[in-house]
């Protein structure tokens, strides 16, 4: 029998669909930042509809969600054959043989048929000068009625797309699929975007160094789909017969920190040396292509051949010159095997491979790997070895930019605006400790209070930066990763008095990328992110659990109306932002006194 599975299954790590059969039991709760994500979700999906309904047309069909599912599924039936021409809340017919059920947002009657939109709460479109993205309004979510805006690009988000795509299949079945293919994402823009479901917009990555393939939304949720689909399958045989192979085991990604069985997937990762995808940067057809020759721990990945993935990761055809040093004369060149690869031959050349008989250094099996295990192989190595960090092949001493009066920056926003600069100022020629100066507001966020505290930042910034050079001391301000802090500091300054000033400091050499200064220079085996590399240099924050996503939680307390969680949340998170900032800080001192002692990564 064809089990039933959801709108999310094909969106979702494949190993939930094998978990839901094996282990449902084992569910953790969500984290907390999750929890409250999808509880906002939820007021949104219930605040954006109820005023665009037109108060008399009985072509906008709400289905009662309060009702038993079945008496759901019948209403929209019934909504269907009627002609409604927007159904809000409806629940499909359950696909028995296709394995589906799904309740989409809206069905709006379209091209003889119905288009599915689903009410996301994220944007949907990215500025984008150059581009145009096709949109409705929200009042009438009907892709005859779209039209194309100028300056926008629709964001691709791929768990959209997919899960309209199994919209869509759900309407084939009961025959009332629209003859186009739009799907919608009505979303914080206040508008509906329109994804073509049969475009070729998604790349797919290549297992090996083969091309890369384009797809439409279709044909990925079709393969992504029917995977799951046999992952179940396979899971529930092996429930019979424990001998029964399943068909995935887990691998670390972005989606297991908010994922509900972490609890049965950390355990299984962190066994050992610890699974390859803990690696940093791993992605999924490299990771597979190792499993498929029975690479799977961080040691095991630690022991490959770095020269030969470094001649891949260059553009070198390892594959293709073993094949023609196969039964060649060892004594020959290899630039008499493939004489017209001249750019091939200087790369072999320059690694040691001048003979045919040289090429049997290479190792066959790391040549079949994708480009990305040259990097992978230092990761694991540093991962693997006796220290925190090592230098990077070529980096014989590391050079940390340091200055007489150096400030620490960091800033936290939301998507209504930055509301936190926070600084830390440290005169190196003074003595004393550092001082942590924050700019920030409480007052609702909008482009005004967003102003005020930049400005207040921005001056007091500037006088620092100017105090210093007139007495003749060298400044530096550190970030950590610089895109985040120069995206928001161009845009609040865009049009002011103050962009220049901006530009003048942000792009000479005075402000510092200290994640760039670490990351080119070092390597480490874990994620380059602050909350990871500063720990190892003995750094730790006030607060628990510092992170992005909790931020934003505690920023809603800090503005809401609960008094006393408003000034707990205040103070968390001005402790949480002078952690960060701290944090640089701790990694400049820890570079500066242990990072000569540390080796340059093997490169055997
Ligand atoms: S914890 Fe990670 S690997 Fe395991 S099911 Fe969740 S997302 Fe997949």
């Amino acid at each position: 029998m064809t089990a039933i599975l959801g709108s999310y299954a094909a969106k979702q790590c494949p190993v939930v669909a094998q978990n839901n059969v094996l282990c449902p039991e084992q569910l953790l709760p969500f984290p907390e930042a999750v929890q409250r994500r999808i509880a906002q979700g939820i007021v949104f999906e219930d605040e954006v509809l109820p005023p665009l309904r037109p108060a008399e047309d009985g072509e906008w069909v709400v289905i009662d969600k309060t009702a038993p599912t079945p008496a759901r599924e019948r209403a929209t039936v019934r909504a269907i054959e009627d002609g409604a021409r927007i159904i809000e809340g409806g629940v499909l017919p359950r696909d028995e043989s296709g394995g589906r059920s799904g309740w989409p947002d809206l069905l709006v009657a379209h091209a003889g048929g119905y288009v599915p939109v689903d009410i996301k709460h994220h944007r949907t479109l990215s500025d984008d000068p150059e581009g145009a993205a096709l949109v409705s309004g929200i009042e009438d979510p009907d892709p005859g009625k779209a039209r194309e805006i100028d300056g926008f690009t629709l964001r691709r988000h791929r768990g959209d797309a997919l899960q309209l795509a199994h919209y869509r299949r759900m309407l084939e079945a009961i025959g009332q699929a629209s003859d186009s293919s739009w799907g919608g994402i009505l979303g914080t823009d206040d508008v509906v975007s329109w994804y073509d479901l049969d475009a070729e917009i998604w790349t797919t990555p290549a297992k090996t160094n083969r091309k890369r393939a384009r797809r439409t939304t279709m044909e990925i949720y079709d393969f992504e789909f029917g995977f799951r689909q046999d992952i179940v399958a396979a899971a529930q045989r092996h429930q019979e017969d424990p001998g029964g192979e399943l068909l995935v085991e887990p691998m670390r990604s972005g989606e297991c920190g908010a994922c509900k069985y972490r609890g049965v997937c950390d355990p299984i990762l962190e066994e050992g040396d610890g699974d390859a995808s803990l690696l940093p940067g791993i992605q999924y057809q490299l990771w597979r292509a190792m499993r498929d020759q029975g690479i799977r721990s961080r040691s095991d990945v630690a022991q490959l051949h770095y020269p030969t993935a470094l001649l891949v990761a260059n553009g070198v055809d390892v594959i293709d010159w073993l094949a023609r040093a196969d039964g060649a004369d060892p004594g020959i060149g290899v630039s008499e095997l493939w004489p017209a690869a001249t750019k091939q031959i200087e790369l072999l050349e320059s690694a040691g491979i001048r003979l045919t008989g040289d090429t049997r250094q290479l190792d066959p099996g790391t040549a079949l790997l994708a480009s990305g295990a040259a990097k992978a192989i230092l990761e694991a190595r540093a991962a693997t070895g006796e220290l925190h960090a090592y230098h990077r092949p070529g980096v014989e001493s590391a050079s940390v930019p340091r200055a007489d009066v150096e400030v620490d920056v960091d800033m936290e926003n939301t998507a209504d605006g930055v509301y936190l600069w926070g600084c830390l100022l440290t005169d190196r020629t003074a003595g004393g400790g550092p001082a942590y100066v924050p700019f920030h507001s409480w007052a609702p966020m909008g482009l005004e209070e967003e102003m005020d505290v930049f400005v207040r930042f921005w001056e007091w910034l500037s006088q620092i930066r100017k105090n210093a050079n007139r007495a003749g001391k060298s400044f530096a301000a550190y970030v950590w990763y610089e895109g985040a802090e120069n995206t928001q500091l161009r845009r609040i300054s865009a049009g002011t008095k103050w962009e220049d000033n901006v530009e003048n400091l942000i792009t000479s050499a005075e402000w510092v990328d200290l994640h760039r200064v670490f990351s080119s220079q070092f390597v480490t085996g874990l994620s380059n992110s602050l909350k990871v590399v500063a720990p190892m240099s003995g750094h730790a924050w006030a607060v628990d659990d510092p992170g992005g996503d909790l931020s934003m939680v505690r920023y809603e307390e800090a503005v809401g109306g609960d008094d006393r969680l408003a000034i707990e949340a205040q103070k968390w998170l001005l402790d949480y932002n002078r952690g960060d900032v701290e944090a640089t800080r701790s990694i400049r001192e820890w570079l500066d006194r242990e990072s000569a002692y540390w080796p340059v990564v093997s490169t055997g």
